[in-house]
């Protein structure tokens, strides 16, 4: 393990830390309040009980009704519900649609849907991020039964037009599902307003436990969909397995967090992110920011750093903990698809890297991560020189 001290963590929208309060009011239900949540009993009533708490504090989050709400392990899983366990098209073949920078698993599913013999096709963006509605439009003129497109992107922070994009989606007659992760409790959801059909997200995402997250929709979606997991019927028969109450009331407790502090700490998180990309530009010539132009998360910046390898640039900052590309697939050689998808190509892609801030960054951080990563820059640019120079 690791034994960095003292470090800044700007990788918020990879995970967060679980909030104090959180952890602390899931002590009791390991230790207290320990019944299945099945068992008719006192105990289990209790828990029972918990558990829909936690349900109306995230239908308050995303303005879902209480009901709608299933819980997961996390919108791995719940991406994966949406996709896979959609009713297949009786009478024809079942068409899909994604965006082409959507998570890996959203993608995933996809292409398992695809392997299975249903017709799915991405969607692609323009240069800032954002889904090509002409694309979209003219994608729907073949009849289609779901697309899934996300509110925000975590490597560039660019969000979607989702309600325009719930229209066209509604008027070809198709179901939208969005995977609101990285937007929620960082920007306002109302998924009725926003015309979104199924909901998706995680509780780590906003300072709440890992291993938590929710599947939101409607009664008569939820009953045409299959379950990936069979058995005790819990979570209104979509989700069998002793739910995970601990978590489950963390996860409540953030979302209760996160919607009580929502305007202060983006406006707040918005001058900072502001603040480190005006002083980037001014200290690192020749940098861009990817997405500048679209609208995005007030906590989230992507930047290409012209001459300078983004994991280059990882290995030589030693105050700061920022990431290249998106966390979770990091460990693979393949540049960003989202990237990618914005037109980059992989010498671009590959001197990206993204900073996203959160509760626990101060301008004192900015102001060192600046210093820190321009140094980096600095050093790993005069060694590509150097070898460019070598080889040529
Ligand atoms: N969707 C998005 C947009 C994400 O950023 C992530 C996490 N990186 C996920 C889905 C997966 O979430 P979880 O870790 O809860 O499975």
């Amino acid at each position: 393990m690791s034994t960095r001290l003292l470090v800044i963590y700007l990788d918020y929208n990879a995970t967060t830390p679980t909030d104090r309060r959180v952890v602390d009011a899931m002590i009791p239900i390991f230790t207290k309040h320990y019944g299945n949540p099945s068992s008719t009993h006192g105990s289990g009533a209790d828990a029972a009980d918990m558990i829909d708490d936690a349900r109306d504090s995230v239908s308050i989050l995303i303005d879902a009704n209480m009901g709608d709400v299933i819980f997961t392990s996390g919108a791995t899983e719940s991406n994966n519900m949406a996709i896979v366990g959609f009713p297949g098209n009786p009478d024809r073949e079942t068409r899909i649609l994604y965006g082409a920078t959507e998570h890996k698993s959203v993608i995933g599913p996809c292409q398992y849907m695809r392997g299975m013999g249903s017709d799915v096709v991405p969607v692609p963006v323009d240069s800032n991020g954002i889904i090509d509605i002409d694309v979209l439009a003219e994608e729907l003129d073949n009849p289609t039964d779901l697309v899934s497109i996300s509110l925000a992107n975590g490597e560039t922070g660019v969000i979607n037009p989702i309600k325009e994009i719930s229209k066209i989606v509604h008027d070809a007659g198709a179901i939208l599902h969005s995977d609101i992760t990285q937007a929620a409790g960082k920007i306002p959801i109302s998924i009725h307003d926003m015309g979104i059909d199924i909901a998706t997200c995680s509780s780590h995402k906003m300072y709440g436990p890992k291993g938590v997250g929710v599947f939101a929709a409607s009664r008569e979606i939820r009953k045409g969909m299959t379950p990936l997991v069979y058995g005790g019927g819990q979570e209104n028969g979509l989700r069998s397995g002793t739910e995970n109450a601990p978590g489950i009331v963390g996860f409540g407790l953030a979302c209760e967090i996160a919607y009580r502090r929502m305007s202060e700490e983006s406006a707040r998180q918005h001058i900072l992110r502001d603040n480190f990309e005006t002083r980037l530009k001014s200290t690192i010539p020749d940098i861009t920011i990817n997405g500048e132009f679209a609208e995005r998360l007030p906590n989230t910046s992507n930047i290409r750093i012209n001459g300078a390898l983004a994991d280059a640039i990882l290995v030589n900052t030693k105050n700061v903990e920022i990431s290249s590309g998106s966390a979770c697939s990091s460990s693979t050689m393949e540049p960003s698809h989202v990237l990618v998808a914005m037109g980059l190509d992989r010498t671009a892609a590959d001197e990206s890297i993204r900073i996203s801030i959160g509760r626990n960054t101060t301008m004192k951080d900015i102001e060192v991560a600046v210093e820190d990563i321009a140094q980096a820059v600095q050093y790993v640019r005069k060694k590509e020189a150097e070898i460019t120079e070598r080889l040529t």
